[in-house]
């Protein structure tokens, strides 16, 4: 079966750069999310990166206008009917995601694939709510999506060898590498990232040090690209947090407890870059 044409669901900074690389890569895609003007911001800060790829003069302004052309804004998850393929990349809640997919299942047609782009919750699980847990599966693309080359892929228990091979072939028609890891709480990336990330919120909690310095330790001692938090304000500290208490829950080893500062910076809306303040603050 040929996929031509993909949706979207959620329309924030995973989704929004999902939508961009689908389309650079000749898809039509539907970018839906909950109201209008999230859908609107996502395309907005898709039209912004790609006039940076002009700025760069890897892309004309023709190119983006056909980009642009391949992508349609949607709030109506019955626009389903009319895909190959959905990439959800809502919010990382088990509970929204199952609705998600149960409801995506009983709109889309038969041969429709059902991938999550989830950083850590049971494929599995969300295969369950659906009549259809052999095309379910797991596509964690990285942030920045447009940059990243690696999308881990993972396997739920019913995922079919079929929906398997579609989904490596979509990964490298995006011009990514397909790595396959099997279906644990924060399959491979977030398993071995998100403790760190931890690590470094509980050396600022304890009062070990400032997060500039944390960063910098690990960015000279380490030869990190980015410091743990940066990255953590990057990622979204929400993100972080709901990872965290996926790992804890799924393996019920408290080594994944999330640190008390995170929860106390995601419950003042100190959500790291997306809401303009983390462990630093951002322009608007
Ligand atoms: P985000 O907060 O930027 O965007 C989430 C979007 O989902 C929001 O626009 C929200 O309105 C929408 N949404 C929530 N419920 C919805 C529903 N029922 N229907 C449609 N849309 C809905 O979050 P994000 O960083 O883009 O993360 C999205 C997903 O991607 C999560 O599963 C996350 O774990 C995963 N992910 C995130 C990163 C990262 O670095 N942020 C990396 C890899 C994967």
């Amino acid at each position: 079966m040929e996929i031509k044409r993909v949706m979207v669901v959620g329309a924030g900074q995973m989704g929004a750069g999902i939508a961009q690389i689908c389309a650079r890569n000749g898809y039509e895609v539907i970018l839906h999310d909950l109201q209008e003007d999230i859908v609107e911001k996502g395309i907005s800060s898709i039209r912004t990166d790609l006039h940076r790829q002009v700025k760069k003069e890897r892309l004309s302004d023709a190119d983006v206008e056909r980009i642009l052309r391949l992508i349609q804004m949607s709030t109506q998850l019955g626009n389903v009917e009319h895909v190959d393929m959905v990439i959800e990349a809502a919010t990382e809640k088990l509970e929204t995601k199952k609705t998600l997919f149960s409801h995506l299942d009983r709109r889309a047609p038969e041969h429709v694939i059902l991938a999550t782009n989830t950083s850590s919750l049971p494929i599995t699980e969300i295969a369950a709510e659906t009549k259809r847990p052999d095309k379910v599966i797991g596509m964690h693309f990285m942030n920045p999506v447009p940059i990243m080359k690696l999308i881990e892929v993972i396997k739920g228990l019913a995922t079919s060898d079929e929906t398997l091979h579609a989904v490596k072939a979509m990964a490298k028609s995006l011009k990514k590498t397909a790595v396959e890891v099997n279906d644990y709480p924060g399959f491979v990336a977030n398993r071995i990232l998100m403790p760190m990330i931890n690590e470094a919120i509980f050396t600022v909690y304890e009062g070990v040090s400032t997060p500039e310095n944390v960063d910098e330790v690990m960015k000279l001692g380490m030869n990190h690209p980015m410091g743990p938090l940066t990255l953590a304000d990057f990622i979204g500290l929400d993100t972080c947090l709901y990872i965290m208490e996926t790992l804890h829950e799924g393996f019920g080893d408290d080594k994944y407890r999330p640190c008390p500062l995170l929860r106390k910076y995601v419950k003042a809306g100190w959500l790291g870059k997306k809401s303009g303040r983390g462990f630093y603050t951002y322009e608007a």
